[in-house]
């Protein structure tokens, strides 16, 4: 199986040989995969058309262009932030000056999933490599296409003693997980995190596991429904809903349900089309396993537009579902697919009744113009990030952290975030010779006074 045990013992060789701290080194690297990158455009393009219909464009704005710009970020700023960061001094330590060194964790596992496989396997690897890391990376079984050519460009820039790709399923999942690791990273579902979770306790191993949840959407009366609606319809149906981050459901308040429901079909079809099957736009589910468990998640629910499955193609069309009960198939996990169940409510304590059902979700999103609603629900539940009228867009900003809380994940990265998420913070005091203060020595008689007002004014 791809040989683990050796090629874990070789990064682990090289980790100890100090290689992987140059940051000169580093950066070679990472220019050298960039331009490999740069140079497979086509090629990534390819591998997701394959893997699932995924069109140029969105492989652009939510792979490609976004995996380009962290590691641009990356490049121009690994100087600044390799240095050790000088803090401010306690007099509590005076004579002295403090720092904050960056520590590479050393040999660092990523597990990928299939739903981003490219920006969510070589973001983090990026990140981990920029902190001086050596990583295996699994990429996912499901998307073929896609993780052979991450392996391909890996092997090409990377010595496999500091980076390399290993292809395979569950058991090859297993098999490294029962490897000793000094960071694991993980992306997937929250069953699976679960599992992770337990492999790295066994070697109080430290982990991200960023994972997925039920995130609800939220719309008042006081937002122009047609831009919601033209919103949500980018957001839900980019990439056949396959997103973590995507709305999972609406709450929506109940007088103007049926109107934004209209507007919402409308801009369905100026997106894919009267019949969607035929867009070039819409992605496929990625397996037939997944788009079974679509059709089942449709059984007996009140369809109020799409609601077409076709298995042998992996077609799920945008779908709008009507009222579904909360004990219902559909709202019992994240559905993760083209689906959207659109709830309704009077009062904010029907909100809270419908959110409170479910576990922390990793995306929140509402849509109103009234600041005070907004500043209240924002500060009343607990998820990982969210935005306020539109979808998705927090994950665009770099120097907005990404990650879940509580079963939606733990940890968190983008931009600096995540050169920190795989860095361990040592924190290092170094002490004047010029001055030694006498109040901390045995005898202590008489000082006590002196050290509370010590305490008391110079921490
Ligand atoms: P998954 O958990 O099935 O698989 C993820 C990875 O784990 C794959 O590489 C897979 O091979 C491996 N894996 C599967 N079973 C395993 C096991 N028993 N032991 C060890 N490893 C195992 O997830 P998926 O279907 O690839 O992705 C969809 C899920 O990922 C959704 O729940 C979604 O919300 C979540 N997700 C989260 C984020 C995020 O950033 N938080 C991003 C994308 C997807």
């Amino acid at each position: 199986m791809n040989n683990i045990p050796e090629i874990v013992a070789r990064q682990r060789a090289f980790f100890k040989s100090q290689a992987s701290k140059s940051v000169s080194y580093r950066l070679s690297l990472l220019k050298t995969l960039r331009h490999e990158i740069l140079s497979n455009e086509h090629a990534i393009y390819d591998a997701l058309k394959h893997d699932f219909n995924k069109s140029k464009f969105e492989t652009f704005i939510s792979e490609f262009g976004l995996v380009l710009s962290e590691l641009n970020l990356v490049i121009k700023k690994l100087n600044k932030w390799t240095k050790p960061k000088r803090v401010r001094s306690s007099l509590l330590t005076f004579p002295s000056r403090e720092y904050i060194y960056k520590e590479p964790y050393g040999n660092v596992l990523i597990i990928a999933p299939w739903n981003y496989p490219f920006l969510l396997s070589i973001e983090p690897l990026i990140m981990a490599i920029a902190a001086g890391n050596t990583v295996v990376l699994k990429p996912s079984e499901l998307t073929t296409h896609t993780s052979q050519l991450i392996t391909h460009m890996i092997e090409k820039v990377f010595p496999s003693s500091l980076a390399a790709s290993v292809e395979g399923g569950v058991d090859v999942a297993t098999a490294l997980l029962d490897q000793k690791w000094d960071y694991i990273f993980f992306t997937g579902s929250v069953p699976v995190g679960n599992i992770v979770a337990q492999a790295a306790a066994k070697h109080l191993t430290p982990v991200t596991l960023e994972l997925g949840g039920k995130s609800p959407c939220i719309i008042d009366e006081t937002v122009n429904l047609k831009l919601a609606a033209r919103r949500i319809s980018w957001g839900k149906f980019l990439n056949a809903g396959q997103t973590c981050i995507a709305p999972d459901y609406i709450i929506i308040k109940s007088n103007i349900k049926d109107q934004f429901v209209k507007l919402l079909k409308a801009e369905i079809h100026k997106r894919y089309g009267t019949n969607p099957k035929m867009s070039p736009d819409l992605p496929r589910i990625i397996n037939k396993k997944h788009a079974l468990r679509m059709a089942d998640l449709l059984e007996g629910a009140e369809i109020l537009f799409g609601g077409e499955v076709d298995i042998d193609l992996r077609y799920v069309a945008p779908t709008l579902v009507d009222s579904p009960d909360l004990n219902s198939k559909l709202m019992r996990d994240e559905i993760f697919g083209p689906i959207l169940p659109i709830l309704s409510y009077h009062t904010e304590k029907d909100l809270e009744t419908i959110i409170s059902n479910y576990s922390k979700p990793l995306a929140f999103y509402i849509f109103s113009n009234n600041k005070a609603f907004v500043e209240r629900t924002l500060k009343t539940y607990s998820f990982g990030g969210g935005v306020v009228n539109d979808l998705l867009i927090h994950f665009g900003n770099h120097r907005l952290p990404f990650g879940g809380i509580g079963t939606s994940g733990m940890g968190a990265y983008h931009g600096k975030t995540g050169f920190d998420t795989f860095s361990h913070n040592k924190s290092i005091s170094k002490r004047g010779n010029w001055a030694d203060p006498g109040v901390r020595y045995a005898p202590y008689k008489g000082k006590l006074e002196l050290l509370k007002k010590m305490f008391r004014y110079f921490s």
